[in-house]
């Protein structure tokens, strides 16, 4: 009779419903643990995609969801007053070389002020030298017309920038005076107008808005006071309303000069007169290669007289394309990364992956809706790459810590809880392995036995505690022992065989060596070891059996048999003593 139990043999009667309780704490508390992790890992990833959106290159990237959206979006409603008169490649060919003596522009303002344009706007700066004649023939018909619109530029002349006018004594009689600057974006790409340019003394509003103004017969709102959507730096954004060639209405000024002459002469005009009255008419240079022509969402070649027409359109049809405040930006950053977040934390890996594009869809399309019912542009790029690195971040999470519970699983499924030893199970798949590759290889194979002398003493005498205590003393010290002998854990697998039964697999090694470089020394090594339990010493010695595979042996159970044999010997014989296996044995 046992003094006490072994202890982990008996079960303690429990509640079925409390060990479930305990299972599913157990349960909840790893894999809340993990989602906390993980849930605290994608907060990170979050942060920095909102550091992100401060990040002047990230901006560089969201343009190709605004361009891609000016692309997609059907046309703008345009105002019909709107009109070109283009110094297109039909003109420069007839008329000549540019720049063009004055008196041509003297003739078409005149042309266009007979014929009942609400306003002429050149957007054209006659910067070189030209005859008095000329002058004098344009400063006639800018006095004797009431709208027309003249620009200046500010332009840079070594560090110093300087306002360029194209005819200071004629400035004086236009209708009003606009700036015609044009900053791209770093890119190259024209998407956005300064409303106003203060520099020096001199302050003038963009040319299209001092024309859109009066054409409404409103007052031109103070810089300050800008009654539509500008970017955080207040420029305008250019509301694209369509291709060049499709959009606004598109005479040649050479047309123009023809039709007035063709009338003069009672022909049929190209052009009739009803076609001018009361439009706003923008004279610009469109002819390739002369002319400013720049890259604008739409297309890689776009005058930029252009840019006025379009930014009059937005104000007189109430239409304006606008970058959402970067809070707006960051909020819907935040809304999508948790969505993402929870989808990826909560869901297998496969169907993530389908919620990950799934949700970047949805992004893309709200923000496009929201584009074309609105005109307000919300960051795409941002949250589709903070898509992209939360689902790879939960990817490889997910994978380390399968990896990391697969190996838990194999531990607790292979190793002797008190031990720490192979189970026997595992011990004999390992040991079926050797025999076969030890067979094959035709290499030698031991194997040793062992067993703890009067075990059941110690159980009796010390306590169960105690007996447990000797065991993992037994297996620390046979680990230490094969690691110092043969420092290959591997190559000597140990396992517990039974209660105090221990068993040593010895690759590639034969039956004698075996017993004097391993049998031997572990006994003496217990023998003239020392073991205390509180205090207590416990002598604590082993009988071992040695037996070798055999030629042409190919499962170990013989082995086994011979090992356990000449254990039974030793035990026989005294016990604290190692016999080989009888040659005879099997
Ligand atoms: P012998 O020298 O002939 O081997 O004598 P022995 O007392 O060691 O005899 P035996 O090998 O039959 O003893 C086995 C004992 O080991 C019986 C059992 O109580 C004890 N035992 C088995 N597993 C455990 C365990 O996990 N913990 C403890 N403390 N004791 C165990
Ligand atoms: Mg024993
Ligand atoms: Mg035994």
């Amino acid at each position: 009779m046992l003094k006490n139990p072994p202890a982990g043999l008996v079960l303690r009667p429990e509640n079925f419903f409390r060990r479930k309780k305990r299972e599913i704490t157990f349960y909840l508390s790893t894999t809340f643990r993990l989602h906390v992790m993980h849930f605290f890992f994608c907060l990170i990833l979050i942060a920095f995609h909102l550091a992100l959106s401060y990040a002047p290159l990230m901006e560089r990237f969201e343009y190709v969801f605004l361009d891609f959206f000016f692309r997609q979006r059907p046309l703008l409603t345009t105002s019909p007053v709107i009109a070109y008169i283009e110094m297109a490649e039909d003109s420069l060919q007839t008329i000549g070389r540019w720049p063009w003596p004055r008196h041509n522009h003297a003739a078409v303002a005149h042309i266009l002020n007979e014929w009942g344009a609400k306003a002429i706007v050149f957007d054209v700066i006659f910067s070189e030298p030209s005859t008095s004649f000329d002058d004098a023939a344009l400063a006639e018909a800018i006095s004797k017309s009431d709208n027309i619109y003249m620009p200046v530029v500010l332009e840079a002349h070594g560090n110093r920038k300087v306002w360029i006018h194209s005819l200071p004594e004629l400035e004086r009689k236009a209708k009003g005076l606009g700036h015609v600057n044009i900053f791209p974006d770093m890119d190259g790409t024209i998407r956005r107008v300064m409303p106003y340019i203060h520099y020096g003394s001199e302050t003038y509003p963009y040319l299209a808005l001092r024309v859109a103004y009066d054409y409404l017969q409103k007052d031109l709102p103070p810089p300050n006071q800008l009654p539509f959507p500008t970017d955080e730096k207040k420029r305008m954004f250019i509301n694209w309303a369509g291709k060049w060639k499709e959009t606004f209405e598109h005479f040649s000024y050479l047309d123009i000069i023809r039709s007035f002459a063709a009338i003069k002469a009672g022909r049929q005009p190209i052009i009739s007169p009803e076609e001018i009255r009361g439009k706003i008419c923008i004279i610009g240079l469109t002819a390739a290669g002369l002319t400013d022509i720049k890259a604008c969402p739409l297309e890689e070649a776009y005058p930029a007289v252009g840019v006025q027409a379009n930014i009059m359109n937005s104000i007189l049809t109430n239409q304006f394309a606008y970058p959402a405040p970067r809070r707006w930006n960051q909020f819907a950053l935040l809304i999508v990364g948790v969505i993402a977040t929870f989808l990826f934390i909560f869901s297998r890996r496969t169907v993530s992956f389908i919620a990950g594009l799934a949700l970047g869809v949805i992004w893309v399309s709200t923000t496009f809706l929201f584009f074309v019912k609105q005109g307000i542009w919300l960051t795409v790029m941002n949250p589709l790459l903070l898509i992209v690195s939360l689902f790879a971040f939960s990817a490889v999470f997910s994978i380390t810590v399968g990896r990391k519970e697969q190996r838990r699983l194999m531990e607790l499924a292979t190793r002797d809880g008190l031990t720490g030893l192979f189970v026997i199970r595992h011990f004999r798949t390992l040991l079926n392995d050797a025999v076969e590759e030890a067979h094959k290889k035709e290499l030698p194979l031991a194997l040793i036995l062992l067993d703890l002398d009067h075990f059941k003493n110690i159980n009796d005498t010390y306590g169960h505690q105690a007996g447990d205590a000797v065991l993992k003393y037994v297996a620390q010290t046979l680990q230490t022992h094969i690691k110092n002998q043969s420092g290959n854990a591997e190559q000597n697998p140990i396992g517990r065989y039974g209660g105090e039964e221990f068993v040593i697999m010895l690759k590639s090694c034969h039956l004698v060596d075996a017993a004097f470089n391993y049998a031997e020394p572990i006994r003496k090594a217990f023998e003239q070891g020392e073991f205390h339990y509180e205090g207590i010493k416990i002598p604590v010695t082993i009988s071992i059996g040695v037996a070798g595979l055999h030629p042409g042996e190919t499962v170990p159970d013989l082995m086994v048999y011979r090992a356990d044999e000449a254990l039974y010997r030793a035990k026989a014989e005294g016990r604290n003593r190692s016999c080989i296996e009888k040659e005879s044995a099997g």
